[in-house]
């Protein structure tokens, strides 16, 4: 009956798909020997040990050779069917594990083969279905821990710091139900909050909080008909069917976890996607005055400085003339790159439109936003960029204008006007020469 709680294949698995590196006949031997002595530990023959170890094996070997062949989105369970692939290879590893262990429980345990199989490839099913998206997905970090220590601490009020917690909750409601109501409706009585949690939170926390639930569910529904039934034979088919039961329990709220990741990360690339231009990265027009205006009222409450460096590319038409407008692109991509390698994190660089930029930089003084724009003029000057294609060889320069406004924030000061200010200088630049910085 301990084989119901029987995790090392699922993770041994897991292990095996995330670190490459592992898949050697020396880890595969260490896994061997840790099977067989830890049945020869708990009283198991020499024999009897070598042959679970065998059956054991050759499940995790069917399970890993095909996880490693689903795409990385599914091994992450990023996909709406990501689970479906699970359950698939679930089948398989538990089929070839069953079949090998139920060899061993005909010979040595008097089993009946159908039921020795079943017995065996039920549990095995179960634990793949519980176990392995917890153990593929979870991750170690420390910041874990840290975020809901500051979730907690950060909570306004009573309720805000509990109702993170509320879907935990329901989940611990619902197992006491199963415990004290009982009867046969009881395995599904956490499906609410399970789905709940899968809605809710990230999907290695649903994975993790299913495992748990999964196994609980197994020691309070499996070992209560096992106790209750001792000498019935129909108390093995109720095991088999209270194990799949939990397995293809545990399958709805995976799949919610799963689209709920894939709908999480499909809502960021938009975002991202939403605030930044494509060709540069930078944040597109209206995130940078978006972001600018926050900034502004920020720094009005504190009576900070605000700098507003406007920079246009000098004759860049010519550049598209010249070399083709790929090439063009590319200019476009390097000046952002030095853009970004000469400002803060505080800074915002946003790309107006065209060739033209603008930088944010809050806290500092007129000279120091002058001295960071001269650094940026001479590093674009010195820059030599190459041609494409059949003109690949010819290697060119490029200048900036740019012109420069500082003020002191307050309530009334307005982001719109600074960068028409700063416009105005870039222009007066452009008048006096071009490949200069001019400030108010
Ligand atoms: P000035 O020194 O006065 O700024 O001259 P300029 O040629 O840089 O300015 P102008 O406004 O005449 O030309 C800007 C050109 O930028 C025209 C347009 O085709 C080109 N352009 C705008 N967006 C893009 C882009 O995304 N990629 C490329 N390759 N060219 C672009
Ligand atoms: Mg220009
Ligand atoms: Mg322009």
């Amino acid at each position: 009956m301990l084989a119901a709680l029987w995790p090392a294949n699922a993770i041994l698995s897991a292990i095996l798909v995330r670190n490459r590196q592992l898949d050697r006949l020396l880890v595969w031997l260490a896994a061997a020997v840790a099977y067989v002595g830890a049945d020869i530990i708990t009283g198991s023959s020499v024999v009897v040990s070598l042959l679970l170890a065998v059956a054991n094996l050759s499940g995790v070997m069917v399970a890993v050779v095909l996880l490693r062949r689903l795409p990385n989105e599914d091994k992450s369970l990023l996909r709406p069917l990501s689970i479906r692939y699970l359950c698939v290879i679930g089948f398989f590893s538990s089929a070839t594990s069953g079949a090998i262990g139920a060899v061993a429980s005909v010979l040595f345990f008097g089993s009946e083969p159908v039921m020795g199989f079943l017995f065996w490839a039920s549990a095995e099913f179960a634990n793949f279905v519980v176990i392995l998206p917890f153990a593929l997905t979870v991750s170690l970090r420390a910041h874990v821990l840290r975020d809901v220590i500051m979730m907690w601490r950060g909570a306004p009020s009573a309720w805000e710091k509990i109702k993170p917690y509320a879907p935990v909750l329901g989940v611990i409601l619902s197992l006491l139900l199963v415990q004290f109501v009982g009867g046969p409706g009881a395995i599904v009585f956490p499906v609410p909050a399970l789905l709940w949690c899968a809605l809710v939170y990230p999907l290695q926390v649903t994975a993790f909080i299913i495992f748990l639930v999964s196994q609980s569910l197994i020691y309070v529904l499996e070992f209560n008909l096992v106790y209750n039934l001792p000498t019935n034979m129909d108390a093995y088919w109720a095991v088999v069917s209270t194990r799949l039961g939990i397995a293809l329990l545990a399958i709805g709220p995976l799949t919610v976890a799963s689209i709920n990741a894939a709908r999480t990360v499909l809502l960021s690339q938009l975002d991202h996607a939403a605030h930044h231009d494509f060709l540069t990265g930078l944040l597109s027009r209206r995130a940078f005055v978006n972001q600018g205006n926050e900034l502004v009222v920020r720094l009005a409450a504190e009576q900070h400085n605000l700098c507003v460096v406007l920079i246009d590319i000098d004759h860049f038409k010519q550049i598209n003339d010249n070399h083709g407008h790929a090439a063009g692109d590319i200019v476009l991509a390097e000046v952002a790159d030095i853009l970004r390698r000469h400002v803060q994190e505080h800074d915002l660089i946003g790309r107006l439109g065209g060739e033209e930029f603008a930088l944010l930089l809050p806290y500092v003084s007129l000279q120091e936003a002058e001295h960071i724009a001269q650094e940026i003029r001479n590093a674009v000057a010195g820059a030599s960029i190459s041609g494409i294609g059949n003109k690949a060889d010819a290697r060119f320069r490029i200048t900036i204008s740019a012109g420069i406004v500082c003020r002191k924030m307050t309530p009334f000061s307005n982001l719109d006007h600074l960068i028409l200010e700063a416009d105005r200088l870039m222009y007066e630049a452009k008048r006096a020469g071009r490949n200069r910085v001019l400030t108010s």
